[in-house]
C-alpha cells in the first residue's frame, strides 16, 4: 500500500472558502489548497485513517440540511423519518468504509462510543427544524432551476464572479431576520481555540461567505444588496455558538479577505503555470509548519513536511514536556508484541542524533500497517499520528503512543520514490 499523489497537477478550477480561511493564517501552506483542489483531490489516495469524528461530523451536516430541506419542501415529516435519514447516510458511509483498506478497521460506526446519543440528539434537533420553516421567510416553492439563485434557505451557493469566478463555496444557512441576512456554519468539533477565542480559520472562513454572499446579489443584479449582518457558527450536537457581527464581520475586512484569497488563487496557479511535475509544485508551493501541517492529510507524502518533521523531532527534549508533532520518522531497529498473542506492540526507530524513539501501540498485524511486515534494519520508515506515552517511561527511549484508531506506519523510502 502506497499512498500516491499524482505525477502532474492540474491548476486549481476554484478555491473554497474553507481551504483558502486555513492558507490566509500566518502564510499557511498552498501546496495543500492545491492537492485538494477539484480533481487532484480525487487522484489523490488516502493516506492517514479517517477520524471517526469527522465520518460522523459529516452525517450530522447531512441530516441538519435535511432537515432545513424538509421545513423548505413543507411536506410533514415526523421524527422517525429523522432516524430514516440518519440510517441510510451511516449506511452509505459504512459501505464506503468497508472498500477502503485504510479505513475498514473503523467499523462498524455503531459501536462507537455515543454513537446513539449523539443519533438521537442531531435527529431530534433535525426534525424540529424541519417543523420551523419559519426561518425560511424566502424561497419556499422554488423549482429546481431556481435554487441555484436563492439567497436564503439551506446550501446555498456562493461564488465571486457569474463566469469563470475563482472562488467557490456553499453557505450551510442563510435566515433572512427582519430583512437583515444572517448566514450559519455547521461545526461538530472543537470551534474555540486554547485562550477561548474562534478559532482564526473558522472566523476567516464566515468572512468570506459574508464578502461571497454581497457578490451574489450583485451578480444577481439586486437592487437591494444587503451585506450579512451576523455569522453564527454553531455546534448542532451541543447547541453552542459563537457569533461574529459588527466589527468581526466589517464589510471592508470581509472584501479585502477575499481579496486576499483570490490572490493566493492566483499565485498558485501562475506558479503551475511554470511546471505541473508534482514535485516540482510540492518544493515551490509547500509552507510546513506545525499548526498547518497538524490536519494535512497528505503528510505521508510531502517530502517538505518529513524534512522539517526531523528538525522538529531534534527540537524534542527527552522529557517530551512540549510534544507538539504527532508524526515520527526514523531508521528501523526493532519491532516486539506486547504479548505473544496480542496483535499490539512496539516499533523502535533511531534519529540522525541516533537518540531512540519507542512507538508502543501499534497494531502490527492491521491491514493498514502492512509496511511493517517487509521492514528491515535501517530503512526509513514514519509512524503517523502519535502522542506522548504517559504510561510508560524506559529511560533509554523517547516514549510515544499510538492514536490507537488513526496510526498508521509507512516505509518512507518506497513511498517517496515514484
Ligand atoms: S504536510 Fe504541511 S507542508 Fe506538506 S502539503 Fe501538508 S500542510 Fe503543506
Amino acid at each position: 500500500m502506497k499512498p500516491t499523489l499524482p505525477e502532474r497537477l492540474k491548476p486549481l478550477d476554484t478555491i473554497s472558502p474553507s481551504l483558502a480561511s486555513k492558507a490566509l493564517i500566518d502564510d499557511g501552506c498552498l501546496f495543500r489548497i492545491l492537492t485538494q483542489g477539484g480533481s487532484n483531490r480525487s487522484e489523490t489516495t488516502d493516506m492517514l485513517p479517517a477520524s471517526i469524528d469527522g465520518i460522523i461530523g459529516t452525517v450530522i451536516h447531512k441530516v441538519i440540511e435535511w432537515g432545513y430541506r424538509g421545513g423548505h419542501s413543507g411536506r410533514d415529516r415526523d421524527i422517525s423519518d429523522a432516524f430514516d435519514q440518519w440510517d441510510k447516510i451511516i449506511d452509505e458511509k459504512e459501505q464506503n468504509l468497508s472498500d477502503d483498506k485504510i479505513n475498514r478497521h473503523l467499523l462498524p460506526l455503531k459501536d462507537r462510543k455515543n454513537y446513539f446519543k449523539k443519533r438521537g440528539r442531531v435527529c431530534h434537533h433535525a426534525n424540529k427544524i424541519s417543523q420551523e420553516i419559519r426561518v425560511l421567510e424566502d424561497g419556499t416553492d422554488k423549482s429546481e432551476s431556481d435554487m441555484k439563485n436563492r439567497l436564503i434557505g439551506p446550501e446555498i451557493p456562493v461564488q465571486d464572479k457569474i463566469s469563470d469566478p475563482r472562488m467557490k463555496g456553499r453557505i450551510d444557512l442563510v435566515v433572512s431576520d427582519g430583512g437583515n441576512l444572517e448566514i450559519f456554519d455547521w461545526k461538530t468539533g472543537k470551534i474555540l481555540d486554547k485562550e477561548g477565542n474562534l478559532k482564526d480559520p473558522y472566523k476567516n472562513q464566515m468572512r468570506l461567505y459574508a464578502a461571497l454572499l454581497e457578490c451574489k446579489q450583485k451578480n444577481l443584479d439586486s437592487d437591494d444588496v444587503k451585506f450579512p449582518r451576523r455569522g453564527v457558527i454553531k455546534n448542532p450536537l451541543t447547541g453552542s455558538k459563537e457569533i461574529l457581527c459588527e466589527e468581526g464581520l466589517d464589510p471592508e475586512l470581509c472584501r479585502e479577505l477575499l481579496k486576499d484569497a483570490i490572490n493566493i488563487y492566483e499565485d498558485i496557479n501562475e506558479t503551475h503555470k511554470k511546471d505541473d511535475d508534482t514535485d516540482f509544485l510540492m518544493d515551490e508551493l509547500a509552507i510546513p509548519s506545525k499548526k498547518g501541517c497538524r490536519y494535512c492529510s497528505i503528510r505521508p507524502r510531502c517530502r517538505v513536511y518529513l524534512k522539517e518533521l526531523e528538525n522538529w523531532m531534534g527540537d524534542i527534549t527527552e522529557d517530551l514536556d512540549d510534544i507538539e508533532i504527532q508524526d515520527v520518522i526514523g531508521r528501523f531497529v526493532d519491532k516486539h508484541r506486547s504479548e505473544s498473542r496480542s496483535s499490539k506492540g512496539a516499533i523502535l526507530l533511531e534519529d540522525d542524533e541516533a537518540r531512540r524513539w519507542r512507538i508502543a501501540g501499534i497494531d502490527l498485524d492491521a491491514e493498514r500497517n502492512e509496511a511493517i511486515e517487509g521492514l528491515r534494519e535501517g530503512e526509513m520508515v514514519g509512524v503517523f499520528n502519535i502522542y506522548k506515552n504517559t504510561r510508560c517511561d524506559l529511560p533509554e527511549y523517547i516514549n510515544l503512543l499510538a492514536n490507537p484508531t488513526r496510526h498508521i506506519v509507512y516505509d518512507i523510502e518506497s513511498m517517496l520514490s515514484r
